[in-house]
């Protein structure tokens, strides 16, 4: 496994439409090995294949249990409900955004081996999801926000939600 270099924002890799992955082999596995281990260093609970500079449809999600989900060909296929919050992106470090999702996600993917699976999750976790399949086609949250918070903005923001920060058991 190797941790690979993340792209900011103004990269063009990551304005990008991904293809799909039509052939689960060694290579897809040790991107998704190398992923995880970027993830995990980075301290995120969500990276897309284009943000290591691979145009392919590939994301993977950390869930609220710490489980990683790999999610290849991912595709939403219901919402509901409606959550407003923080977020921020690997890409765009040390900024964040308020952003409107839904509060439920159901996904349809493949596993590193071509099986077709679905998975629901909702809160932080469904919001990952949304996150992540946009950066397959070239989108990042911040065309979802007004403006990018300052510092003040932030701070404040956390004091007047602390329900959102509170650590879960
Ligand atoms: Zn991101």
């Amino acid at each position: 496994m190797a941790i690979r270099r993340i792209v900011e924002r103004g990269d063009p890799l990551l304005e990008r439409v991904c293809r799909p992955v039509t052939e689960f082999n060694a290579r897809l596995h040790t991107l998704l090995d190398d992923m995880a281990e970027t993830l995990s260093e980075a301290g995120g609970v969500g990276l897309a294949a284009p943000q290591v500079g691979v145009l392919r449809r590939v994301c993977i999600v950390e869930d609220s249990e710490g489980e990683l989900i790999e999610l290849i060909n991912p595709e939403i296929v219901s919402t509901e409900g409606e959550q407003t919050g923080l977020e921020g992106c690997l890409s765009i470090p040390g900024r964040y955004g308020i952003v409107t999702r839904p509060y439920k996600v159901r996904v349809r993917a493949q596993d590193r081996e071509g099986a077709f699976f679905e998975v629901e999750d909702e809160d932080l976790t469904a919001r990952c999801f949304c996150h992540e399949i946009e950066h397959l086609d070239g989108h990042l949250y911040t065309e979802h926000c007004d403006h990018l918070l300052s510092d003040e903005e932030i701070e404040r923001y956390i004091k007047e939600h602390p329900e959102q920060f509170e650590e879960d058991e």
